[in-house]
C-alpha cells in the first residue's frame, strides 16, 4: 500500500457552495480527495464533481510555456510582448482600446492584482468577469435594496428555516452539498416545508412539498402577487416596515397594479389558482423562511428586478436578518463572490467601492498612489465583445475562460476575437475553442498549484492551497499580471513576491479609512502575517476586528447600508423576455448546468466517472412537443435560433415545461462542431446589471 504523505487542507474550485477540501497526493502520483469535515460550509460532504478532482489532475492538454504566435517562448519574451503590444494601443487609442476578461475561477489575489492595473494604473475600466454571467442582477438588487452588495445570509439559516422557497435554483444539481444539507434538515424535521418555482421538473423537485411549474419569465408577477397578498391578508410586519423601510406604499401598488388577484396572477405565470394560494399561504404563515435564488432569476433581461420584487417579500413581512430568514442569492462559481470584493466588475472598484462615487473614487486613488484612477464604468461582459467587434476595444487579455463557448452569441464572440489586434489568454489549457485564437498563450497554475483565497456564496472566505509543483513554467495569475504591470512601467505599486502580500493589501484597502461603515469590511485581516494567512480558517466578512471570528448574517440591527439607513422597497413592473417565441421559433430554449460537469468541461471532462453521467450534448423536451416536431427519444435533432444553430442527442422527458426545451452549457467545438449552445443564445442582457438572458431564447427544433 502506497505510503500517505502530507494532507493539505484547501477549498474546490467549483461552484458557489465552496467545500472544504482535504487533498493528499500519494506516492502513486494520484491525489486522494476528502471532504473536509472541519470546513463550515461542507462538513465533510462533497459532490460527485468535488470527488472526482483527483482525477482531473493529469497534465494531459495542460499549456506549460508561454509561446507567442504559436512558438514557444520565455517568459521575459511573452511578458514584454504582452507590455508592448498594450502600451502601444494605448498610446494610439487611448485606455479604452484595451480590456481584460477575467473568470469568478481566480483567487481574489489574482482579480485584485487585475482590477488595480487596468483601473488604477492603465486608467481604463474594461475590466469584467464571467461572473456578469452568473451574479450581478443579484448584486445590482442588493444595492438597491441595502445600499450594498450584501448577502443577508449563512447556509445554516437554510437549515434553520421552516419553509424554504427555491426558485430559478436546480440546487440538487448546481450546488449540491446544500441540498444535501437541506434535506437532511428536512428529514430531520419533517414539519420544514420546501417549495420549488422552476418551469422544469428538476432533480431538486424530489424534496418539494409542492413545485410550481411557472412559465418561463413570469417570475416577479409571481412574486409581486405575493406582496400583493400579503398586504390584503394583513400578514405583513407594520412595525419594522415603518422604521426600516421606505418605498412600501409605492412597491405594494405598483404590485397590486401588475399582478392582482389570484387568477391574474395564474393568468400571466400559467400556474393552478390553488398552487399558488398554496404558496402564498405557507409564505405569509411561516416565520422563518428563506428564499434561495440563483441563474433562473437572475439570468434575464429583468433578473435585477425578479431579485427585488422577491426581497420585496422579505422586507415586508420583516424576514431578514434573523436566524432561519432571509432573501438568499447563491453564486454559481467559486469566487464570484471574492471578484464583487475586489471590484471585478467594471462598474465596481475594489472593496465594494464604485467608480463613479468621488469620494469612493478619491479614497482608492489615494491608497494605490494612482493619478490615472478611471473615472467612468467600463464596457460590461456582454458589450465588451460588442465593441471588439466594432474595433473600439483592440487589444483584450482573457484570464481563465473559455467566452468562445460560454458567452452568448457565441458566434459572434469568436468573430471578434478574431478580427481583434491582440489577443492574449492565460489558461492552464492548451487547447480550448478560445485558446486557438489568441497571438499570446500564458500558462497559467491550476488548482492544487495555486495560493489564494475564495468567497463563497455566504460571504466565507477560504484559502485555495497549493499541494502540487508548478509544472512546466505555469505561474500563478497574480504573478502574471505583477510581471506585466511592472513591465508597464508601475514596478512601485504591484511589489508583490508572494499571494500572501497581495491579500494583506487587499485587506488593507478595505479597512482604510473605512471606519466600519462600508458592507464589506475586513479590516481585522489588514495586519494578517505570512504564517497568519497560511493558517487562515474559513471565515464570512464582514471581519471588522483581528479577534472577530466573522460575520453569520447582517441586518440583525436593522440597518441598512443606504443613507437613511433603512431598505428600499422597489416598485417592480413585470416585463416578459425580451424575445417571444413565433412561428419560425417556437419553442424556448433554456440553458443550464448537469450535476457531473463544470462549465465547459476543461476540467470534469477529463474525469471518465463524471462523462458517465450524460456523455453528449443533449436536449431535453417534453413529449407533447417531441410529438409535435417528430422526435424520436435517442435520434439527434437540429436545434435553431436567429443567432446559431446545434446538433445535439433528443431526450424525452415530462419533467420538461411543453413549450420550452433545456440544454446544458458544457459541450465545445472540442467535443464535436455544432456543440456549443451559447452560439445560439441572444446576446440581450438586463440594462441595470448587463447580465444576459440565457433562459429564454426562441428556437426551432427538427429531426436530424
Ligand atoms: Fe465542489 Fe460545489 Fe460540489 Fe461542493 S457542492 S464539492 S463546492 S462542486
Amino acid at each position: 500500500m502506497a505510503e500517505q504523505q502530507t494532507t493539505t487542507k484547501t477549498t474546490c474550485p467549483y461552484c458557489g457552495v465552496g467545500c472544504g477540501v482535504l487533498a493528499t497526493p500519494l506516492e502513486t502520483g494520484t491525489v486522494q480527495i476528502e471532504g473536509d469535515a472541519e470546513h463550515p460550509a461542507n462538513l465533510g460532504r462533497l459532490c460527485s464533481k468535488g470527488s472526482a478532482l483527483g482525477d482531473t489532475l493529469d497534465l494531459g492538454n495542460r499549456l506549460l510555456h508561454p509561446k507567442v504566435d504559436g512558438k514557444r517562448v520565455s517568459w521575459e519574451q511573452a511578458i514584454t510582448s504582452v507590455a508592448r503590444g498594450f502600451s502601444e494601443i494605448i498610446a494610439k487609442h487611448g485606455p479604452e482600446s484595451v480590456a481584460f476578461y477575467v473568470s469568478g475561477q481566480v483567487l481574489t489575489e489574482d482579480y485584485y492584482t487585475a482590477n488595480k492595473l487596468m483601473k488604477g494604473f492603465i486608467g481604463g475600466a474594461n475590466i469584467d468577469t464571467n461572473s456578469r454571467l452568473c451574479m450581478s442582477s443579484a448584486v445590482a438588487a442588493y444595492k438597491r435594496a441595502f445600499g450594498s452588495d450584501t448577502v443577508p445570509c449563512s447556509y445554516e439559516d437554510i437549515e434553520l428555516a421552516d419553509l424554504v422557497v427555491l426558485t430559478g435554483s436546480n440546487l440538487a444539481w448546481c450546488h449540491p452539498v446544500i441540498y444535501q444539507r437541506l434535506k437532511q434538515a428536512k428529514e430531520d424535521r419533517p414539519e420544514m416545508k420546501v417549495v420549488v418555482i422552476d418551469p422544469r421538473k428538476t432533480a431538486t423537485c424530489d424534496i418539494a412539498d409542492l413545485h410550481l411549474p411557472v412559465r418561463p419569465g413570469s417570475d416577479a408577477t409571481l412574486f409581486n402577487g405575493l406582496l400583493h397578498y400579503l398586504k390584503k391578508e394583513d400578514y405583513l410586519d407594520l412595525e419594522f416596515l415603518e422604521a426600516h423601510t421606505e418605498g412600501f406604499a409605492s412597491a405594494t401598488s405598483v404590485a397590486k397594479a401588475s399582478a392582482g388577484s389570484i387568477p391574474q396572477v395564474a393568468a400571466v405565470t400559467e400556474l393552478q389558482e390553488q398552487d399558488i394560494v398554496k404558496f402564498y399561504q405557507l409564505f405569509a404563515s411561516t416565520e422563518k423562511v428563506v428564499t434561495v435564488y440563483s441563474q433562473g432569476i437572475n439570468q434575464s433581461t429583468t433578473g435585477t428586478d425578479k431579485c427585488n420584487s422577491i426581497i420585496n417579500c422579505h422586507l415586508a413581512t420583516g424576514r431578514i436578518g434573523q436566524p432561519g430568514m432571509g432573501p438568499f442569492s447563491f453564486t454559481g462559481q467559486p469566487n464570484a463572490m471574492g471578484g464583487r470584493e475586489v471590484g471585478g466588475l467594471s462598474n465596481q472598484l475594489a472593496a465594494h467601492m464604485e467608480i463613479t462615487n468621488p469620494e469612493h473614487h478619491d479614497r482608492v486613488a489615494r491608497f494605490w498612489k494612482a493619478d490615472n484612477l478611471a473615472t467612468e464604468n467600463g464596457a460590461k461582459a456582454i458589450d465588451m465583445f460588442e465593441q471588439i467587434a466594432s474595433g473600439k476595444i483592440k487589444a483584450i487579455w482573457i484570464m481563465a475562460t473559455n467566452p468562445v463557448v460560454s458567452l452568448p452569441d457565441a458566434d459572434k464572440v469568436k468573430d471578434a476575437l478574431k478580427k481583434c489586434e491582440l489577443v492574449v489568454v492565460s489558461e492552464c489549457e492548451e487547447n480550448t475553442d478560445t485558446t486557438a485564437l489568441a497571438d499570446i498563450l500564458l500558462p497559467a497554475a491550476a488548482w492544487g498549484e495555486k495560493d489564494g483565497v475564495v468567497t463563497n456564496s455566504e460571504r466565507r472566505i477560504s484559502r485555495q492551497r497549493s499541494f502540487l509543483p508548478l509544472p512546466g513554467e505555469a505561474k500563478p495569475d497574480w504573478w502574471i499580471i505583477t510581471q506585466l504591470a511592472r513591465k508597464m512601467g508601475f514596478e512601485t505599486a504591484f511589489p508583490f513576491e508572494k499571494s500572501a502580500d497581495v491579500f494583506r493589501e487587499h485587506a488593507q484597502l478595505s479597512a482604510f479609512e473605512n471606519n466600519g461603515v462600508r458592507d464589506f469590511n475586513i479590516a481585522g485581516l489588514a495586519d494578517i502575517s505570512d504564517e497568519g494567512y497560511d493558517n487562515l480558517i474559513p471565515i464570512q466578512w464582514p471581519v471588522i476586528n483581528k479577534a472577530d471570528k466573522g460575520t453569520a448574517r447582517l441586518f440583525s440591527d436593522k440597518q441598512f447600508f443606504t443613507p437613511s439607513g433603512k431598505a428600499r422597497m422597489i416598485s417592480v413592473e413585470p416585463k416578459l423576455p425580451y424575445h417571444q417565441v413565433s412561428d419560425e421559433y417556437p419553442l424556448v430554449l433554456n440553458t443550464g448546468r448537469i450535476r457531473d460537469q463544470w462549465h465547459t468541461m476543461t476540467r470534469t471532462g477529463r474525469a471518465v466517472r463524471l462523462n458517465a453521467h450524460i456523455p453528449e450534448p443533449m436536449v431535453q423536451v417534453h413529449p407533447l412537443d417531441a410529438a409535435n416536431f417528430h422526435l424520436v427519444d435517442g435520434s439527434l435533432a437540429e436545434i435553431k435560433s436567429r443567432w446559431g444553430e446545434m446538433i445535439v442527442r433528443v431526450v424525452v422527458t415530462d419533467e420538461q415545461r411543453p413549450g420550452s426545451i433545456f440544454v446544458p452549457i458544457h459541450w465545445s467545438d472540442q467535443y464535436a462542431s455544432m456543440a456549443r449552445v451559447d452560439a445560439l443564445v441572444a446576446a440581450v442582457y438586463d440594462p441595470i446589471s448587463g447580465q444576459p438572458e440565457s433562459k429564454h431564447t426562441p428556437v426551432s427544433i427538427r429531426a436530424y
